[in-house]
């Protein structure tokens, strides 16, 4: 067959450059110190490095159009059309409208920014209503397609599905928009046929999550209209981040050449394969290479998984899980790992070959492979760790009575109705930022960067101070990031030089490893709180990450349950937060903003992570006396979901952003009886815009409405590092005044 699929393929590969070169060239661009042809010059550049390096590495089937100037589903939206009238009508280049679309402009606000499922991307939600008129502009797909091909290589364009597309946008049920969108999907694919491409791409990763059967039907019916088309391209369906249950049926059931399945974070897939009884004339690409963590494959494990695959279909070929997108570019760059650690990684570049390798196992079935990796080397393992840890009892995630609890901290705190506080962070300036890589320069030696952290901290103590703030941070000048911070100072940890992964537009984390058994050597936060503590005497928050936050974004061992991991971390919280209180400490705050983002797809799985999640944040945060107040920090999401689980976490005060949906958090809580303090966000941060003082105001009334003044917390949204100090100054004065004023009435 002249149009078989091929052996091997990734369905997606990191498009930031091994040296973040994209994101320096976009924030040129966006400053304008580069201009729009230096630019396309530079993607240019990337694209064709990324296909030389897949061809070289000899994957069968390559992808092409996984570039993206921003984001892949905005992408998408531009290719159907879908680019709302306030910016169509800004009368911008392409170029512009499509940055507008993603960052916003001082007319047009830009499209919201989400979570990419469970991951740690965040994607742009489409517009699409009723009146939207979509339109066929496969240009992107078309001229990265015909790039490739000028270079020799042929390519996959890929798209995001036209359910799932739909699925993922927001407007007045854009679902009920499949059908005009599919006409939109025959033309770009009829297009694409016309100018040669062989195989398409569509990913549909949204049927991995529980869906109603309108939504299955919607699929099978998608995909049978595209199926039918009599010119397109053969189409490959690709599925990723878990079972597709009872979708795989539905499209199997559809006359598509090739379905992509994640058998790593997919288990059922296989079991729901084999069921479907044998497949004839269809492709099964086996997502076998973990695309979203960075251990190396177990290859023979791997190619057992793939036969059994091969058995049930006519041709099988191998593939990443996912979009590699979510790993590091290559692990050749690291070159101050651990060499016991750095064997038993793989990152995008590596996971290639390890494709590569599959798929030829997987045809010749005689391919030699590398020896499995020997066991983790003992110094990774912590036995008094492990020994505390099977010693747990249930009582060590157990409190006092709450409201006996909260009688004892009121007394040692005396804080007024409604006290104020912030989140942690005050802004890091740029000469915070100098004196940092100052530090990891060598330039500036320990104790001349503590001497500069110091002076910060009293200068943020005695600005709470000036402006009455109640409950008083130290401001965080010493953290690069909140999980970085922390992974540095914990043993079983480690960090990469240049493991960079985007996380949306020009913006990339570096994600720590967990690599082994994770231990405290010595207090990491102590010193920062007292010395804070010591400046005032007003409360002082001390500050910590909660354990779920700190995995979410890290890499995780995949060799023991990501319950141990949480639980483990969680016992150097417990005595961190107990090193805290001996120091003085009456108040900590562990943040978990991350609580609901790792929260399973389907509502099968949830049950069991909200027990782990809960139970690691209690097991951290149990261990001190009734009257150290415990908070709690959530944001970057909607919380509705895992209410009963906030609840759970017996935190005394939750602070929640709260102020873009306009305080319906607090309905939520009350629906369930939630009695203790909670602190709703009345400043959105993430927008330089100060809150005018009656706003706060009518935030808060709306807020006291809801719930007792006595358990009322008043804080903006999130932490202040990203704000500056003018707007900081200006809006926490509303916010105190807004307070004394509720508190009067
Ligand atoms: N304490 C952290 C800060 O204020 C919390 C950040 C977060 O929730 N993302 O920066
Ligand atoms: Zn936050």
């Amino acid at each position: 067959m002249t149009t078989s699929f091929g052996q091997s393929t990734v369905l997606g590969y990191p498009r930031i450059g091994a040296h973040r070169e994209w994101k320096k060239a976009v924030e040129a661009y966006w400053a304008g110190t580069l201009d729009a042809t230096g630019l396309e010059d530079l993607a240019a550049g990337l694209r064709a490095e990324v296909w030389r390096t897949l061809r070289d590495a000899r994957l069968d089937a390559i992808p092409s159009n996984t570039f993206s100037y921003y984001d892949h589903m905005l992408d998408t939206a531009v290719a159907v059309g879908a680019v709302p009238r306030r910016f169509a009508r800004l009368g911008l280049g392409q170029l512009d409208t499509y940055f507008a679309m993603a960052r916003g402009v001082d007319a047009a606000p830009a499209l919201e920014l989400t979570k990419w499922f469970d991951t740690n991307y965040h994607y742009l939600v489409p517009e699409i209503d009723p009146d939207t008129v979509f339109a066929a502009d496969p240009a992107k797909a078309l001229s990265e397609y015909a790039q490739a091909r000028d270079l020799g290589i042929t390519t996959r364009p890929v798209l995001v599905g036209p359910a799932t597309f739909l699925l993922l946008a927001k407007g007045e049920d854009p679902f009920a928009r499949l059908d005009d969108l599919v006409d939109t999907y025959a033309r770009i694919l009829t297009t694409l046929a016309d100018a040669g491409v062989a195989w398409v791409q569509l990913d549909e990763p949204a049927y991995v999550a529980d869906r109603t059967t309108a939504e299955i039907d919607g699929l099978r019916h998608a995909y049978r209209r595209l199926g039918e088309l009599p010119h397109r391209p053969r189409i490959f369906v690709a599925t990723y981040f878990g079972d597709l249950g009872d979708a795989l049926p539905a499209l199997l059931d559809t006359p598509v050449e090739a379905i992509g399945l994640d058998l790593v974070a997919g288990a059922g897939n296989l079991r729901r394969l084999a069921a479907a009884g044998p497949l004839r004339g269809k492709t099964v690409v086996a997502g076998l290479v973990d695309g979203r963590n960075i251990w190396r494959t177990d290859l023979r494990a791997a190619v057992a998984a793939g036969a059994t695959v091969a058995g049930l279909a006519d041709h099988v070929a191998v593939s990443t899980s996912c979009s590699l997108l979510h790993v590091p570019v290559d692990l050749s760059a690291e070159t101050h790992l651990d060499p016991e650690l750095s064997t038993r990684l793989a990152f995008a570049r590596q996971k290639v070959d390890e494709v590569v390798l599959l798929g030829r196992a997987l045809r010749d079935g005689t391919t030699s492979l590398p020896a499995p990796l020997p066991p983790a080397p003992p110094a990774w393992r912590h036995d008094d760790v492990r020994g505390r840890l099977a010693a747990l009892r249930p009582t060590d995630r157990h409190r006092g009575d709450y409201a006996e609890r909260a009688a004892r901290q009121q007394e040692r705190l005396g804080l007024p109705d409604l006290p104020t506080t912030t989140i942690g962070s005050f802004p890091q300036t740029a000469e915070l930022r100098r004196a940092r890589a100052a530090h990891r320069a060598g330039t500036l030696d320990d104790a001349g960067y503590t001497q500069r952290m110091r002076a910060e901290v009293e200068q943020v103590i005695r600005l709470q101070e000036r402006l009455g703030l109640d409950v008083l941070v130290h401001g965080e000048p010493e953290r690069n990031d909140m999980v970085q911070y922390f992974g540095e100072q914990l043993d079983g940890f480690a960090a990469t030089t240049h493991g960079w992964v985007q996380s949306y537009g020009s913006r990339c984390v570096r994600p720590p490893i967990i690599h082994g058994d994770v231990a405290r050597p010595v207090p990491m936060t102590v010193a920062w709180s007292t010395y804070a503590q010591s400046l005032t005497d007003r409360p002082v928050k001390g500050m910590l990450t909660g354990p779920v936050t700190i995995l979410a974004w890290s890499f995780v061992r995949t060799d023991q349950p990501l319950a141990d991991t949480a639980d483990q971390v969680a016992l150097a919280l417990r005595d961190e937060c107990r090193d805290l209180e001996a120091a003085g400490i009456r108040i900590i705050q562990v943040d978990e903003p991350a609580l609901r983002e790792t929260l399973p797809l389907r509502r099968a799985d949830q049950k069991a992570y909200l027990e782990w999640a809960v139970g690691a944040f209690r097991l951290a945060t149990s261990g001190v006396a009734d009257d150290t107040q415990i908070h709690t920090h959530l944001c970057y999401s909607e919380f509705g979901e895992v209410i009963t689980a906030i609840d759970a976490l017996d935190a005394d005060v939750t602070s929640i952003e709260a102020s873009r949906s306009k305080m319906e958090i607090l309905d939520d809580l009350a629906a369930i009886g939630y009695r203790r303090g909670v602190g709703p966000g009345v400043w959105d941060i993430h927008s330089p815009r100060v809150p005018p003082h009656h706003e706060v105001v009518d935030a808060l009334r709306r807020a006291v409405a809801a719930v007792p003044a006595r358990r009322l917390w008043v804080n903006p949204d999130c932490g202040l590092k990203t704000r500056t100090y003018p707007e900081v100054e200006a809006s926490l004065r509303h916010l105190v005044a807004a307070a004394a004023e509720v508190r009067a009435s």
